[in-house]
């Protein structure tokens, strides 16, 4: 399974597209299936960007004890956590084992996340949908695991 992002689609917050020639490769391969969890989640695009709230993770917005909220202050937990099953179900519906997913992105960042003020800072920790998907057995990379 890949982030719609780098396959090609025009998904992220503001409206661009992040191709990835590895996972493009994987595509005309037949050997992905894409998936955007915020989108799955019932958010539009382009949308205001959102970070997981300042001490969360991935894991913390899973387990209720953190928050993900848009620059302008408006909680969208309930979408991530929807985008994040969705993606689920789309790894069982597939049969995908392995997820690619965009680095840094509150859904799919696997590794690092910005730290929930807007400036750019990067913490450790996962998105939400990088989260369960591992927490459900997936491996999940970012495109910067890719080999060239
Ligand atoms: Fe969608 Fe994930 Fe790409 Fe964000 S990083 S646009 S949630 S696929």
């Amino acid at each position: 399974m890949v982030s719609a992002c780098l396959a090609g689609l025009a998904t992220t917050h503001d409206g661009k597209a992040k191709p990835h020639p590895k996972v493009l490769e994987l595509l005309r391969e037949g050997r992905a299936v894409l998936v955007c969890p915020e989108q799955l989640g019932g958010l539009p695009t382009p949308r205001a960007e959102a970070e997981i709230e300042s001490g969360g993770s991935g894991g913390k917005v899973l387990s209720a004890e953190a928050k993900v909220l848009d620059v302008d202050g408006r909680d969208v937990t309930a979408q991530y956590l929807r985008g994040a099953r969705e993606a689920l179900r789309a790894s069982r519906l597939s049969g995908a084992k392995a997820a690619i997913l965009k680095a840094r992105s509150p859904s799919c960042g696997n590794g690092q996340i910005y730290n929930g003020s807007f400036s750019g800072t990067l913490v450790d920790g996962k998105g939400v949908t990088a989260a369960l998907l591992e927490k459900e057995g997936l491996q999940v990379l970012s495109e910067e695991d890719l080999a060239d």
